[in-house]
C-alpha cells in the first residue's frame, strides 16, 4: 500500500431515487410529465447548468449512447421500466462527486455553494476517519466517533446512496445503482469487486445476491464529474484469502475484526474446547506490515494485554499475535532506524514479527485436516506460509495493498465518444476534430500495472488512442487512491487525498478561466502507532538529506503525544473531536470497551 502520513419516503419519488433532495426534486409540472409519459431523454442546456430530464435510460440513453452497449445497459438495469427524473432547479453547475471518502467528502465540503451545486454519490452514507479505524477494532473508540454523515443540515450538499456503474462521457451522465438496502456496503467486498481478471479461483465461489438487494439503476447528469471511489484490498490471488480473510478498510470491517476477536476468546474458554484448538483460536494473524497492519497489530495487542487478559485469567500466556510480511522489515516507508525501532519495540511487547514470510493460502479447518474444509466459525482457520507450512489461527486480517475496484478497472475503460467541446488535445494542439475522435479507438488513460486513472497535473482525466494521441477531459477529475497525477504521484494516503481535494475545490471555486498552478503534494510527515503508548514520527526530508535543526524522526512517548494530538485536531467535526478526547480519557479510568455485538 502506498501511504505516507499517519497523522499526518416514503412518497412519490421516482423509482431509484428514494426520497428526493431539494435540488433533485422536479418541479411538479416536470415531475408529472416525467413520471407519466416521457420516454426520451431531453436536455435543455442553460449557460452553466443543465436542466435535464432523464427518463427511462434503458429505452433512451442506452440507444443513443455509443459508450455503453445496449447489452451493458440491460445488465445494469433491474427494472427495465425504471423511470428516473433528475432535474437541477438551480442554475449553478452540478458537480457530481463519486465517493464519500477522504477525497469526495472533503471536496463536497469545500466547494463554494454559491458557485456550484454538489451531489455526492456513494454506496455508503458516511465518511470514515480511517487513521482511527484501528482504535475502533481495539475497543478504544466507538464506530460512531470516527464517522461523519454525508447528509448534514449545515452542508449544502446533495447525496444519493448508490454506486456508480458506468459513465457516459458523450452525454455527461453517470449510470448508478441504488445501494440503500444492499447488505455489506460498510465492509470490504468479498466477491466481484477485487477479483482480478486472472483470479478465476475466487470467481467460482462468488456468493449469489438475493434479488431484492439489486438496486434500481438510473442516470445522473453532470456538468463536472469528480471520481474518488478509492480502492479495494489486493489479495494477489492468494487462494482462500478473498473468501476467508477479514479486510480492514471500513467500519464494517473493524466491527467484524472486533467481534471475531471477542468470539475467539469466548470459544477458547468453553469447556468443550481442546487445548490445541484453544491455542489456534487465540492465534491472530495480520498479513501486511505497512502502517495499517502494524497499527492494527499494536491496537489489538494493547486490547488483549491490558483489557482481555484481566477478563480471562485462565488464558494467560496463550494469546498470540503474528504480523506477516514478504518484506524484510515492518513500516518500510520509514527510515531504517525507525522501522528497526518499531520491530524491536513490538517484539518486546510480544508481537511475533514474521517478516520475509510468503503467505500461500488460507482455509477454514485445523492444520493437517484434509482440504476442502467447510467454513465453521466455531473452529479455527489454517494459514499456510512457504517458510512455516500450516499454522492454526482464530482470524486472519489481510492488509497488504490497494487494487482498483471494478468501476475503475472495467467501467472506466474503452470510450467510443466524448464531447469535443470540453476536450483538449495534449501539448497545446487544440480541440480534437470529430474525424480524429471517430477514427480512433479511445480508452481512459491509466497507470501501467496499478490501473489507477493517470490524470494530468490539474487532476483531469485523460483519454488516449492507439496512435498515441492524448486528450484531456476538462470537466472530469479524479483524486485520491484511484488516481495518479502524471507529474508525480503522491502516496495513497489520507494526507495526500485531502490536499488534492482542497486544491481541486480552490481551483473550481476560482472558475475555469483563472490559471491555476499544478497540484503538488506537500509531505507533512509520517506517523504510526506501535503499541503500549509508543509511536513513530518520520520528519519529512529529501532522501539522505536531513535538516540541521530537526531530528530524523521522533519515537516512543513523544511521538505518541504528537500522534494523539494530530489525530484529535484532524478529526473532522467538533462533536467527534470532543467525543474522541473524552473516550480516550474514559479508557484510562475504566478500560476499553470489551462488549461484543
Ligand atoms: C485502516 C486505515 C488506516 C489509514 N490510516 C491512514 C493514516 O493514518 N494517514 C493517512 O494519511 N492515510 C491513512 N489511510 C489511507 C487513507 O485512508 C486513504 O488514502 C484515503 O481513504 C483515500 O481516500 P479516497 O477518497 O481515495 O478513498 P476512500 O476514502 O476509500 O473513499 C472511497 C469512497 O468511494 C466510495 N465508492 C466505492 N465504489 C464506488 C462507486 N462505484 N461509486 C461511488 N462511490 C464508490 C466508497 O464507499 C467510499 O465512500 C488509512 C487507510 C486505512 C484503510
Amino acid at each position: 500500500m502506498r501511504r505516507i502520513s499517519r497523522f499526518g419516503s416514503w412518497g412519490s419519488a421516482p423509482a431509484g431515487l428514494g426520497p428526493m433532495s431539494p435540488s433533485l426534486r422536479p418541479s411538479s409540472r416536470i415531475a408529472r410529465r416525467t413520471l407519466s409519459s416521457i420516454s426520451c431523454r431531453r436536455r435543455v442546456d442553460t449557460p452553466s447548468a443543465s436542466l435535464t430530464l432523464t427518463t427511462s435510460f434503458i429505452s433512451s440513453t442506452s440507444l443513443t449512447s455509443p459508450l455503453i452497449t445496449r447489452q451493458k445497459y440491460r445488465s445494469l438495469a433491474t427494472h427495465t421500466s425504471t423511470v428516473t427524473a433528475t432535474t437541477a432547479l438551480t442554475d449553478k453547475p452540478r458537480v457530481v462527486i463519486l465517493g464519500s471518502g477522504w477525497g469526495g467528502y472533503n471536496l463536497s465540503r469545500k466547494l463554494s455553494p454559491s458557485h456550484y451545486s454538489p451531489i455526492v454519490i456513494s454506496p455508503r452514507s458516511y465518511f470514515v476517519f480511517t487513521p482511527l479505524l484501528t482504535d475502533t477494532a481495539g475497543g478504544s473508540l466507538d464506530f460512531s466517533h470516527i464517522v461523519e454523515p454525508v447528509r448534514d443540515r449545515n452542508a449544502k450538499v446533495d447525496f444519493i446512496q448508490a454506486a456508480a456503474r458506468a459513465v457516459d462521457f458523450s452525454t455527461k451522465t453517470v449510470i448508478c445503482e441504488a445501494t440503500v438496502v444492499k447488505s455489506g456496503v460498510t465492509e470490504s467486498p468479498r466477491s466481484d469487486d477485487d477479483r482480478s481478471h486472472t483470479d478465476t479461483e475466487n470467481a467460482k465461489s462468488e456468493p449469489t445476491q438475493p434479488s431484492w438487494e439489486k438496486g434500481e439503476t438510473f442516470s445522473v447528469p453532470y456538468d463536472k464529474l469528480v471520481i474518488s471511489v478509492g480502492t479495494v484490498s489486493k489479495t494477489f490471488g492468494t487462494p482462500g484469502v478473498r473468501e476467508n480473510a477479514l479486510f480492514f478498510k471500513d467500519v464494517g470491517d473493524a466491527r467484524r475484526v472486533r467481534r471475531r476477536l471477542r468470539e475467539c476468546f469466548e470459544l477458547a474458554v468453553l469447556p468443550t474446547t481442546s487445548p490445541e484448538m484453544r491455542r489456534w483460536l487465540l492465534h491472530f494473524a495480520i498479513v501486511g506490515a505497512g502502517p495499517t497492519g502494524t497499527e492494527l497489530a499494536a491496537s489489538l495487542r494493547d486490547f488483549i494485554s491490558a483489557d482481555l487478559m484481566t477478563l480471562y485469567p485462565s488464558l494467560k500466556g496463550i494469546p498470540k499475535l503474528s504480523l506477516y510480511d514478504v518484506a524484510p522489515t515492518v513500516l518500510s516507508m520509514f527510515d531504517e532506524s525507525l522501522s528497526k525501532y518499531a520491530m524491536d519495540a513490538m517484539r518486546k511487547e510480544g508481537v511475533d514479527i514474521k517478516v520475509s514470510h510468503h503467505v500461500e493460502g488460507l482455509r477454514w479447518g485445523a492444520p493437517g485436516e484434509q482440504a476442502p474444509t467447510e467454513m465453521d466459525p466455531k473452529r479455527c482457520l489454517t494459514l499456510t506460509t512457504k517458510e512455516e507450512g500450516e499454522v492454526g489461527v482464530g482470524m486472519c486480517v489481510w492488509a497488504t495493498g490497494n487494487a482498483m475496484n471494478s468501476f475503475v478497472r472495467d467501467a472506466l475503460a474503452d470510450v467510443q465518444a466524448f464531447p469535443t467541446e470540453s476536450a483538449l488535445l495534449k501539448d497545446g494542439k487544440g480541440r480534437p476534430d470529430d474525424d480524429l475522435v471517430q477514427r480512433s479507438a479511445w480508452h481512459v488513460k491509466k497507470a501501467p500495472k496499478v490501473g489507477a486513472l493517470l490524470v494530468d497535473e490539474q487532476l483531469r482525466v485523460q483519454l488516449e488512442n492507439d496512435s498515441g494521441d492524448t486528450v484531456v477531459l476538462q470537466d472530469v477529475f479524479a483524486l485520491g487512491d484511484n488516481a495518479m497525477p502524471e507529474n508525480g504521484a503522491p502516496p495513497a494516503t489520507a494526507q495526500a487525498t485531502f490536499q488534492e481535494a482542497k486544491w481541486l475545490a480552490t481551483r473550481l471555486n476560482r472558475g475555469d478561466s483563472q490559471p491555476t498552478a499544478p497540484f503538488s503534494f506537500r509531505n507533512m510527515g509520517t506517523l504510526a502507532y506501535i503499541g503500549n503508548a509508543n509511536a513513530l514520527m518520520q520528519i519529512p526530508h529529501e532522501k539522505g538529506q536531513h535538516s540541521k535543526y530537526l531530528p530524523e524522526g521522533l519515537k516512543g512517548r513523544v511521538a505518541w503525544l504528537v500522534w494523539n494530538s494530530a489525530y484529535l485536531t484532524m478529526s473532522i467535526s467538533w462533536r467527534n473531536k470532543v467525543r474522541v478526547a473524552f473516550r480516550w480519557l474514559l479508557n484510562h479510568l475504566f478500560g476499553r470497551d470489551v462488549s461484543r455485538y
